[in-house]
């Protein structure tokens, strides 16, 4: 048998050490990007308030984003009737922008919790991950995963490509039929609508009858919405 040659081809060769665990405390400790996300209803606002709770609480400083938010002002608002004041993330902000104006008023910035992430745009999302990696900012994203077609949000689908952490909120909500729901069907006319605008949000059209309800995937592929005197608190965007 041929011995192996002297010079390996072994790809991995080409890679450069590590710095030792004792001089990368000198690059500074790049901030993380985290995104919680679950269908409507699972609570993601009341978890976003209790992270800023739990952070402000240490010392730190935050700032609390929004974009479309349920209640029509900038505000993180919970199904459980708590709320803060938040900044709305046009679609034209730069964030790196909006962080820098607020280090250009002494105000210190730790961490920025983003709630209804989903429809920041991609680019957006680029920004929070270069605010994580070059300014040591933790950033807690907060959203729906799928639009009501089922498809990723785009802003969605960026954060699952960058984020350091994705976490699924535990949380369950339940289809009509009782198995976990994870779709957010939108329904006009009792009927499930599957085509239409990505980033329509019913609650901001007034007087528009369109509505949502999360389904398990078969209710959601059917169709079937099950009982009509659904409790319009559990389960619909009244
Ligand atoms: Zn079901």
């Amino acid at each position: 048998m041929d011995a192996l040659p002297a010079t390996s081809t072994d790809p991995t060769d080409a890679l450069s050490s590590v710095p030792a665990a004792g001089a990368r405390r000198g690059l500074g400790v790049p901030g993380r990007l985290r995104f919680f996300y679950g269908p409507m209803d699972c609570g993601k606002s009341t978890l976003a308030l209790q992270i800023d709770h739990n952070q402000a609480r240490q010392g730190r400083c935050g700032l609390l984003l929004v974009r479309h938010d349920r209640s029509g002002t900038p505000t993180i608002s919970s199904r459980m009737g708590i709320a803060r004041g938040a900044l709305e993330v046009h679609e034209t902000i730069d964030i790196r922008a909006l962080v820098r104006s607020h280090w250009a008023q002494g105000i210190r910035v730790d961490y920025l919790i983003v709630d209804e992430a989903q429809f920041l745009s991609p680019t957006q999302v680029d920004q929070l991950a270069e605010l994580a990696d070059d300014s040591q900012i933790d950033v807690y994203a907060f959203g729906l995963a799928t639009d009501f077609r089922s498809c990723l949000f785009p802003g969605a689908a960026r954060l699952f490509e960058l984020a350091d952490e994705l976490n699924a909120i535990q949380v369950e909500v339940l289809c009509w039929c009782g198995l976990p729901g994870r779709f957010n069907s939108r329904i006009h006319d009792d009927q499930i609508v599957r085509d239409g605008d990505t980033v329509l949000v019913a609650d901001t059209i007034p007087g528009d009858d369109v509505r949502y309800q999360v389904l398990c995937r078969k209710h959601y592929r059917t169709g079937d919405l099950g009982p009509t005197d659904v409790d319009p608190g559990q389960l619909r965007l009244a």
